[in-house]
């Protein structure tokens, strides 16, 4: 009975948090409510598990818990996480913005602006939007701001782009089958015999070609309704980039993606400059900071950061917004389970330039059939798209019967 106490209260409350915003909510739902109703919500415990990927999971003293996630640069994410607990035990978990901010500049000198740090206070940073939404009795995307669009369109990393590829039709099918309107090849390949130097990534004529010819396959596979990007993974030099995104311009591409490395962002806007495809980069690009002079210089015309590691769904939400001030659309990277993918679509359903989010569990097989049992609601991308859910929180829960028996699982211990 306390749980359904607690629950009317915050219903009560809820209105509150769509007038004034998360940074003033715990003040507002304070002012708003009598001390004997007053919410005591507060952390507990915080602890990360490998469940296929890195997940963080903050307890509170309600036995309610938020889950997050955070992806690629989360090597040393345990101990990172631990680091964190002496700004997050005891705090008031719908203090979201405040604990952020004090776990990112307390770590400055240890490299807060970018990588395993960032990763990992995005995992903790979307556990509490969970947490804060299951306390509130709302679903993630009304806390920030209400939603746009109902469903978030999703494209399907395609797992082929080789004419001798003896799975290349099978790939291919299940894009299209499943109804997907966009899918993504690589086209950076270190094994291509053709290369002349192991380390340089200067690519010659007969790999140039071997790009154009695994672009030609997808057009020629796919129907015309399916759009088609293409990956360079930040590998290539100047001049090649420049050449490849020349010779794609013919395939019109939703986007070439980091034809050269991010960080050199006169180098990516000298590629855009000179060509008509489309060029994207932004997954290895870490918050606000992070994006500032890509915007500024407009050195591309979409961004692609994960939401899992660039910052968190506030962070999300803020680079989304400085790129709308550039007519600049976000098409964001994502690797995530089907709990953070189902976080970044409640973020995606606020802003208004949003364009498409990346898919990349359907192959192999094995891969997508964990996507599938992931979470208790099963599949949750349905002919291409996400339906933001309406339940409180991220909407989805974990499934621990199937996670458990996974091999490598750590179910959050102790
Ligand atoms: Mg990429």
């Amino acid at each position: 009975m306390r749980s359904l106490n607690r629950r009317s209260f915050f219903r009560a409350g809820a209105g509150i948090a769509g007038a004034f915003g998360m940074q003033n909510l715990l003040a507002a739902v304070e002012d708003n409510s009598t001390p004997y109703h007053r919410p005591k919500l507060k952390i507990t415990d915080v602890k990360s598990a490998n469940i296929v990927g890195f997940h963080v999971r903050i307890y509170t003293d309600q036995g309610l818990y938020g889950d997050g996630e955070g992806v690629d640069a989360v090597s040393g994410g345990p101990s990172i996480v631990q680091g964190f607990r002496y700004s997050l035990v005891g705090q008031s978990p719908l203090n979201i913005e405040g604990i952020w901010e004090r776990i990112r500049t307390s770590g400055v000198f240890g490299g807060a602006q970018a990588g395993q740090y960032v990763a990992t206070l995005t995992a903790v940073e979307i556990a509490l939007w969970d947490l804060a939404g299951k306390a509130l009795n709302l679903p993630i995307y009304q806390l920030m701001g209400g939603k746009l669009r109902d469903r978030i369109r999703v494209y399907c990393d395609c797992g082929t782009d080789d004419r001798n590829d003896p799975q290349a039709k099978a790939y291919i099918n299940q894009v299209i089958e499943n109804n997907f309107t966009m899918t993504k090849i690589d086209v950076d390949d270190a094994a291509d015999p053709a290369r002349f130097d192991r380390v340089n990534w200067t690519a010659n004529n007969a790999e140039i070609d071997h790009m154009i010819d695994k672009v030609q396959f997808m057009r020629e596979s796919l129907p015309k309704n399916i759009e088609l990007a293409v990956d360079m993974h930040a590998r290539y030099d100047l001049g090649t980039a420049k050449r490849v995104a020349k010779e794609m311009e013919p395939f019109r591409l939703v986007w070439l993606e980091e034809p050269v490395p991010p960080e050199n962002i006169d180098a990516m806007k000298n590629v855009r400059d000179s060509t008509h495809t489309p060029i994207c980069c932004g997954e290895n690009i870490y918050m606000r900071w992070g994006f500032r002079e890509l915007f500024e210089k407009q050195a591309v015309d979409i961004i692609m950061p994960d939401i899992q590691k660039c910052g968190g769904l506030m962070e999300g939400k803020k680079i989304a917004d400085m790129a709308h001030a550039y007519y600049i659309p976000i098409a964001p990277h994502s690797q995530a389970s089907p709990i953070g993918a189902m976080a970044t679509a409640h973020m995606l359903a606020t802003v208004p330039n949003f364009l498409v989010v990346e898919w990349h569990w359907s192959h192999p097989a094995t891969r997508w059939e964990r996507w599938k049992n992931f979470v208790k609601e099963g599949d949750i991308i349905e002919k291409g798209y996400i339906a933001v859910p309406d339940k409180p929180g991220i909407g989805v829960e974990m499934n621990e019967e199937y996670l458990r028996k996974l091999p490598g699982v750590n179910w959050f211990p102790a």
